[in-house]
């Protein structure tokens, strides 16, 4: 299918790695332009070159910390206008309730909520002057249906999730999309930092937490990377201009629920 947004250029946040990466290759893919963006400049160089060479596109890299005030004016200086934006941050670590204080509730909140909404806030005057836009959030299954131990993700993702449904309908008229994606378990880093915490508490290997984690799974594998930039590309492309304000869940049936 031609999604027909070759040529546009498109915003992808801590895109050097996993589901952010596979994001931006599906783009590339479809003939779109590129700004990528990581902290770690080694591996988001090599990323980038590897799309350039595959796909022919126009890539920029800004090595930055998106969640940062900073990092955010770099990068939103770099990219200028953008037709596309995928926003996208490493996830809180993973605890108990009675862990966390005010602090981590803040450093969560400006990593998985406040950052997505300061880009939107940007980016979306443009798109909706243009008359065209498309803005995809990487959030999580836990949105749907809370991860116990991942009590600052499922806080912060779910204040996002309701400044989007908001917001969403206010940016629909212009010709702009807000959608978010929400991964359930997909094999990337963030997947075996996760799978290793298990191990290390059940006294298991890192093999074992995985084929338990499996086991839960109606799909019985993980997500991988390609198939999430697939879906990613797909709500960024001229015939998802009818899907607004959507949460769509990318888990393999792992969250078990009738809709
Ligand atoms: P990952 O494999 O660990 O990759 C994270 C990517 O983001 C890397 O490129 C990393 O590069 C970059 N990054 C992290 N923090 C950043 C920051 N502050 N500023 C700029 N770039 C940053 O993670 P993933 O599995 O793709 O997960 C992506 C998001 O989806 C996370 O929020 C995660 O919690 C969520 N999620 C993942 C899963 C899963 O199963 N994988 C499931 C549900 C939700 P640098 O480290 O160099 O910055």
């Amino acid at each position: 299918m031609d999604l027909g947004i070759a040529g546009k250029r498109a915003l992808v946040c801590a895109s050097s790695k996993g589901l952010g990466l596979g994001c931006a290759q599906a783009l590339a893919a479809a003939g779109v332009d590129l700004v990528m963006n990581a902290r770690g400049e080694q591996a988001l160089e090599a990323a980038a070159r590897e799309i350039r060479d595959a796909h022919g596109v126009a890539v920029e890299t800004v090595a930055c910390d998106v969640t940062s005030a900073e990092g955010q004016s770099q990068l939103l200086g770099a990219a200028g206008e953008v037709d596309i934006l995928v926003t996208n941050a490493g996830g809180p670590p993973p605890g108990l309730w009675s862990d966390w204080d005010r602090d981590d509730f803040i450093a969560a909140l400006d990593a998985n909520m406040l950052t997505p909404i300061a880009l939107m806030r940007v980016l979306l005057p443009g798109m909706m002057a243009r008359g065209w836009g498309r803005v995809v959030n990487i959030t999580s299954q836990s949105v749907r249906a809370p991860i116990p131990v991942l009590g600052l993700s499922n806080a912060a993702r779910t204040g996002l999730t309701g400044y989007v449904a908001g917001t969403a309908r206010q940016v629909a008229p212009s010709g702009v999309t807000i959608n978010n994606l929400l991964p359930g378990i997909h094999a990337t880093d963030r997947a075996d930092a996760l799978d290793g915490g298990v191990a290390e508490q059940k006294g298991i290997s890192l093999d074992e937490a995985r084929a338990e984690r499996q086991a839960t799974i109606p799909a019985r594998r993980y997500g991988q990377a390609e198939e999430f930039g697939a879906a990613c590309a797909f709500l960024c492309s001229r015939h998802a201009g009818f899907i607004v304000g959507q949460n769509i869940l990318l888990d393999g049936g792992a969250t078990n629920l009738t809709m």
